[in-house]
């Protein structure tokens, strides 16, 4: 028996005394002699059988347990190899375990240099593996802590999947996938774990990391000459006094003073990144299952799993294991956290998409486990939008939690703990676990690490220290769950505190009152050309919301305002539909694939889902229209509006849609003409032929294109460059400067974008030193000059092209319709290019120092000078359908259908279009593309000049219906009487009650009040949420037949409506 006290080195010599503690516990080098090489005393090799699952990826989804293992096994070998790139490989396990080895734990050891997951010989799904350098992560799976004899001969399978923890890259970690990778059985054995030595190897293991972080303080000397002792004794062959050493040490506990690490286990797991969506279900597999499996012995864990799309393919997919898994939920051990559907980006989704992430992922947690989650937990996303705040309050959340901000390049973030105020004065309470990261190893580093990067030092004694291995899942492993042991309660590191979320969040509210505040978005100084990157993505996500929100309010008014039945086909099937639908789009807007992250093998798959979910969105519209309308004998053309405002818009329509005489304007095919229809707020008229209050006209005087509409004016030269955009009859001029300079807009420019490190992600502050205007007066591209293709009345068009380089190509058409407040872009580009980004550039006279962008329900201001390093760092920034620069009296808007990506510096304004980044998906974006965009002038403020309705209508065109119809001319359904307010959506509610949800938001950062009309009685008004909610009574009143509900709304506030169709004494049946 040693001396159980510390006995300090003979020498008092660092340089040879921590590598000494060090050496006996490598895994590398002295495993003759040291202590890891003792952890197996003994192993047994393992009868091993292989059978190939035909097809590549995802092709493990057409199979169940059950018929793979009926499949014929043939036998394989240390040294065979499997492949290539994402197929499955089974392995049929057989062994007996010695008994020699009662008392002992057994582990089977593994190794592929891959993923794998270990299968129970009856189908039960009992771990994860991964294996091999550099992701030995957990290369071992437990068969028992205590073997207790006479178990006979023992069958287990591996179900290996042919990718790495981290994807398919044969280099670097964000280069695209290697078709071709094979993987090396290299290790396949059972062994007998000597759980002494693995307990020392651990206290050596700590012991070393706290000797390395705290010398020269008088613990950290402690701690070497403890562990130094304990190599002795266990040299000696005295491992029990080598164990009291380590008892003895870590017995000395933390003072009051000593900070808490909430220790939070989790695996962040991307649901599609340098893997696809499939990879993604089995990941969640090995990670839940490696995570019971831990539980199995550290009673003490808690692990939170975000992602409610995640759970629910555990259900889908491993019935089974989601079963155990939902007892350790009623344990109160594996939590859902985060509240949504999946982490979402969080600058692209629209409003709604916001809402409905919140909703359908709390819906699942409810109806699967009985519970919601408390906390909006998003920690890997790139920026965050402004109303962020907002959109959790209307869904009932108060706490966040991120550490992305960490990542920012120019300005270190100044706050861990904070409350975070949004645009419309909501505030929550924001928490960022001040190691920056979600993925922990649960090392003494990284515990005091943590502890002194915090920026709110004085002002909480607690923070998040998320630990497991993450990105590609797996999470904590139980070589962290031993350190986190022995780091529970000791002297010289932060207290490490097994916790639930809501634990850790109660304590940060009880100290909130000591918490700084911020004020708008948080703005990721990194990353910002995932606004652009991946255009499809962005494209369709924004065409699918309006999709949807269009079927919405339509199945609204067929079942609440028209008396459709509510338990009709067409209501509850279309809420069925829809559900699937919306969950397509929010599993889209994951955070690597809507901002362009990920793979090239993920993008067709999302592609086909928004397709899907664009199918389902428009038959349930159709279906709702057809249904409003009944089945009538005459035959009607008819225009709809989605939008709360009456609307003249010029729409092409098969000639003989409208009667002879009417104004019109045939195009140059023969087959359609152009029409200048009109439709009330949120109803329907019939087609019918307004005529223009000014004819559109366009003359060539010089080689510059004069365009006029009555409303605006603008000029164009041959090489498509705007050099002249006014209101009608103002005088003043967007490409004026105040001295009288020649400004011009729609420049054309390609900038080089080879970004420092990740490509897809980021577009470097440098480029803006590279424009090349393509549409230069002086250009040398090859220009086809503008043509006249279109001259009006209703209708004026302008073609013009440019051949961008020897493979890309840019065509453009530039119209201007009667009645409209804008000029629009339609443009296609051929695009094949590395490493350019390409843009739309306007240098305009306006004199400002801000600029303000469309975010969800609502804009945001930003500055446009480089005063501070803050400002400097928001070159490129995310907006949705609009940005404007403006003086008080007059401005300039740009809209558009499907970017995200702007600049506004100085007096410029430009709009991103398309990049080309080569990882980790080289195809990206190298396709052709059509996309618009518009420019607007106008008199008054962007409030005044209803910049937020033109980009609605910019989005949603009026439609037109062939209509069995036999009804009134035109109706109104749904109006609203004063300023400000947007009907963004109105829904069935989901739960099939008939119920109708409204949700609104102040769209001009003003009070207001308004009052909403609909053309149906009502039995009740409540107050509701993003829930769904019903809150109190909402006080309304009837009028000839129209309901009347008076609303105030705050700046940008979000509000929500629930009505109850019927009479005021009877609901609805
Ligand atoms: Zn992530």
């Amino acid at each position: 028996m040693a001396d159980p006290g510390v006995q300090a080195s003979i020498h008092k010599n660092l340089k040879t005394t921590l590598p000494r503690i060090s050496n006996f516990i490598s895994s590398n080098r002295f495993r003759e002699v040291n202590l890891v090489g003792r952890l197996y005393p003994d192993s047994r090799p393992i009868s091993l059988s292989h059978w190939a699952l035909p097809g590549g990826e995802g092709a493990w989804q057409d199979w169940v347990f059950d018929d793979v293992i009926k499949q014929e096994f043939t036998p394989v070998k240390i040294g065979d190899s499997f492949g290539p790139t994402w197929t499955t490989h089974w392995f049929k396990l057989e062994f007996e375990i010695p008994e020699e080895w009662i008392g002992k734990e057994v582990r089977i050891r593994w190794g592929t240099n891959s993923e794998a997951t270990v299968w129970s010989h009856d189908g039960h799904v009992l771990q994860g593996l991964s294996t091999g350098d550099p992701d030995a992560k957990r290369p071992d799976y437990p068969i028992t802590r205590s073997y207790e004899g006479q178990a006979g001969p023992q069958v287990f399978y591996i179900e290996m999947a042919a990718n790495k923890l981290l994807g398919a890259s044969s280099g670097d970690q964000i280069d695209p996938p290697d078709p071709n990778l094979m993987f090396t059985l290299s290790l396949a054995e059972i062994a007998m774990l000597d759980s002494t030595v693995y307990q020392l190897t651990h206290d050596l293991e700590v012991l070393y990391q706290l000797a390395n972080e705290l010398i020269p303080d008088q613990r950290g000397y402690q701690a070497m000459y403890t562990a130094n002792q304990m190599v002795n004794s266990i040299i000696a062959g005295d491992d029990s006094g080598a164990t009291a050493l380590a008892e003895q040490y870590f017995a000395k506990g933390n003072g009051a003073r000593c900070h808490t690490l909430a220790s939070i286990g989790n695996c962040h797991l991307d649901t599609a990144w340098l893997w696809p969506y499939s990879e993604t279900k089995r990941k969640v597999a090995r990670s839940f299952a490696s995570q019971l499996k831990i539980m199995e012995n550290y009673p003490e864990h808690i692990f939170v799993a975000s992602q409610a799309q995640q759970w629910a393919w555990c259900k889908e997919y491993c019935p089974e294991l989601y079963g155990r898994v939902k007892e350790q939920v009623a344990a109160g051990k594996f939590l859902p956290v985060g509240s949504t559907w999946i982490e979402m980006d969080g600058n692209i989704p629209s409003g709604e998409s916001f809402v409905r992430q919140f909703f359908f992922g709390q819906k699942f947690y409810q109806q699967e486990l009985g519970m919601i989650c408390k906390e909006f937990w998003l920690p890997d996303t790139f920026g965050y939008s402004a109303q962020i705040p907002g959109l959790m309050k209307h869904v009932g959340l108060e706490r966040f939690l991120t550490q992305k901000m960490s990542w920012s390049l120019v300005n270190k973030f100044p706050h861990h703990n904070f409350i975070w105020e949004g645009i419309d004065g909501s505030s929550v309470l924001a928490h960022f676990p001040p190691g920056d990261s979600y993925h922990m190893n649960l090392t003494v580093e990284e515990a005091l690490w943590t502890e002194k990067n915090l920026q709110d030092k004085g002002r909480t004694g607690i923070s998040a220290f998320l630990f497991g291995f993450g990105d590609g899942g797996g999470g904590p492993t139980q070589d962290m769950m031993e350190r986190r042991r022995r780091l529970a309660d000791t002297d010289g590191c932060p207290k490490m505190e097994m916790m639930t979320p809501d634990q850790m969040f109660e304590r940060l509210e009880s100290e909130k009152h000591n918490f700084c505040r911020w004020v708008g978005e948080l703005f990721l100084e990194l990353h910002n050309g995932t606004y652009t990157t991946q255009a499809a993505m962005k494209r369709l996500c924004r065409k699918v919301e309006f999709a949807l929100r269009d079927a919405e309010f339509y199945l609204s008014m067929a079942v609440g305002l028209l008396g459709i039945s509510v338990t009709s086909p067409l209501l509850q099937q279309s809420l069925a539909d829809l559900e699937i639908s919306w969950k397509k789009v929010l599993l889209n807007q994951f955070h690597d694939v809507i901002p362009g992250s990920s793979i090239e093998i993920v993008y067709p798959q999302a592609e086909e889902l928004y397709n899907e979910a664009l199918l389902t969105a428009t038959s349930v519209r159709d279906e709702a229209i057809k249904a409003i309308f009944g089945d009538t004998v005459t035959t009607s053309h008819v225009v709809v509006n989605s939008l709360q405002w009456s609307r003249d818009e010029v729409l092409k329509l098969p000639v003989g849609t409208v009667k002879p005489g009417a104004v019109t304007q045939k195009i140059q095919d023969g087959a359609e003409e152009y029409v200048l229809v009109s439709a009330p707020s949120m109803g329907y008229s019939l087609v019918e032929a307004g005529t223009p209050p000014f004819p559109v006209t366009v003359n060539e005087v010089d080689n510059v294109f004069v365009l006029d509409n009555g409303i605006v004016q603008a000029e164009i030269t041959s090489t498509g460059q705007l050099i002249s955009l006014k209101v009608a009859a103002d005088d003043r001029d967007v490409f004026r400067h105040t001295d009288g300079t020649q400004l011009f807009g729609n420049q054309v420019t390609i900038f080089d974008d080879e970004p420092l490190y990740w490509d897809a992600w980021d577009v470097m502050d440098y480029h803006l030193e590279t424009p090349e205007v393509v549409n230069a007066k002086d250009s040398t591209y090859s220009i086809t000059p503008v043509t006249i293709v279109e001259s009006g009345p209703l209708l004026v068009k302008l073609r013009w092209g440019v051949e961008l380089s020897k493979s890309s190509s840019f065509t453009q058409e530039i119209e201007l319709a009667a009645a409209s407040h804008y000029l629009s872009f339609s443009t296609s580009v051929s695009w094949h290019e590395d490493h350019k980004i390409l843009k739309t550039v306007f240098d305009t006279g306006i004199q400002t120092n801000k600029a303000n962008f469309d975010i969800q329900f609502g804009h945001l201001q930003r500055p446009t000078h480089m005063n501070t390093s803050w400002d400097t760092a928001r070159y490129e920034v995310c907006g949705h359908k609009w940005a404007d620069i403006s003086e008080p009296d007059w401005g300039f808007a740009i809209l558009n259908e499907s970017k995200y990506g702007w600049m506004a510096r100085g007096h410029q304004l430009s709009l991103s279009l398309l990049r080309s980044p080569k990882a980790p998906d080289y195809t990206a974006d190298m396709k052709d593309h059509s996309f618009k965009y518009a420019v607007m002038p106008h008199k008054g403020t962007l409030q005044e000049a209803q910049v937020v309705r033109r980009a609605y209508e910019f989005n949603n065109p009026l439609l037109k219906f062939d209509l069995p119809l036999d009804v009134t001319f035109e109706d109104s359904w749904v109006s609203v009487e004063g300023d400000g307010a947007v009907l963004h959506t109105i829904k069935p509610a989901d739960d099939g009650s008939g119920d109708i949800i409204i949700r609104m938001f102040e769209s001009h950062g003003c009070k207001s009040k308004i009052t909403v009309k609909l053309s149906i009685a009502v039995a009740s008004v409540k107050e509701s949420n993003g829930m769904e909610a019903s809150g109190v009574d909402v006080p309304f009143s009837e009028e000839g037949g129209i309901t009347l509900i008076p609303v105030s709304l705050t700046p940008f506030s979000i509000k929500g409506l629930r009505l109850a169709p019927g009479t005021a004494t009877s609901v609805l049946q």
